[in-house]
């Protein structure tokens, strides 16, 4: 196999025995002798989707834990009102995806409408797929952009472990905690921390929001109430910000008590990213159910 490749977007791909390809590449291309596999699948839009498997360089070594800068350390509160909110005071907005969703219901109720298994129906299916692809390509650019940022910007990340977080408290949310795809994000920030040589310590998640970040007394505080104000010392600040600096508090202690106990740490891959064992080199493997 072999491809050229000027710009980075759009690349022509030659498939041994099969022939040349047009493809859209989401990220950098290799050089065509570092591709050790290419995996083709077929998405339910139809469309094809090319992987190339490379080997990756050892990962950087992380920084040893005793000589980071707390300047270099950030606790991270998955938010409601913000997607992120961080210790430092920024303050990530959520993706405004109404549009995109209302599409996708819209196409929805044409689907139902539609005979099953009709012509006119297996066009409408397709459309409904490529209105939730849409979606999922704008939460994974935005979390890509925000994973790859912390992992440059900092040497630690402590976040929450979401394994214990409960579900949120309101119903609405379970809709806002599929939107953000917290955990997806959490996967990528492991993963991308690995590339970059960043620390991420996964911290106990209960009693974050109702601590006080100055002097630790819990208050308890509905959702809707936005401003941490401690009765104990009279400390006030945003409920999200009080929060992130409980757990990058939370992160440093755990890294200061007990080094084994925080790493290694949890290695989760996103589920899309090709596995690196199989490498038999240059074998096309053919993935997907055609006419699907
Ligand atoms: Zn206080």
């Amino acid at each position: 196999m072999d491809h050229n490749t000027d710009g980075e977007r759009f690349v022509r791909l030659r498939l041994e025995k099969v022939g040349w390809f047009n493809i859209r590449a989401n990220r950098p291309v290799p050089d065509a002798d570092e591709i050790d596999e290419v995996i083709l699948k077929k998405e339910p839009t139809g469309e094809w989707y090319v992987s190339l498997v490379v080997e990756v360089d050892e990962a950087p070594e992380k920084p040893a834990l005793s000589e980071i800068e707390p300047t270099d350390c950030v606790g991270v509160d998955l938010g409601i009102t913000s997607y992120i909110h961080t210790s430092d005071n920024l303050a990530v907005g959520t993706l405004g995806l109404s549009d995109e969703y209302e599409r996708l219901r819209r196409e929805q109720r044409n689907l139902s409408r539609k005979q099953h298994g009709s012509n006119n129906w297996e066009q409408q299916r397709q459309r409904v797929a490529k209105a939730n692809r849409k979606i999922k390509r704008k939460v994974q650019d935005f979390q890509h952009k925000l994973t790859t940022w912390l992992v440059t910007e900092y040497d630690l990340v402590a976040v929450e472990d979401l394994d214990v977080k409960p579900m949120l408290e309101t119903s609405q949310n379970a809709k806002n905690k599929q939107d953000a795809a917290w955990s997806r994000f959490l996967e990528l920030l492991e993963y991308k921390a690995n590339l970059h040589g960043t620390h991420v310590v996964s911290v106990e998640p209960a009693g974050t929001t109702k601590e006080c970040a100055s002097c630790g007394v819990a208050t308890d505080k509905p959702l809707w109430v936005r401003e941490h104000s401690c009765p104990a010392c009279g400390h006030t600040q945003d409920r999200d910000l009080n929060a992130a600096k409980n757990i990058l508090s939370r992160g440093l202690k755990q890294v200061g008590e007990g080094r084994s106990e925080v790493t290694p740490m949890q290695t989760a891959l996103p589920a899309s990213s090709p596995q690196r064992e199989a490498v038999d080199a240059k074998r096309v493997v053919e993935l997907g159910s055609l006419g699907t």
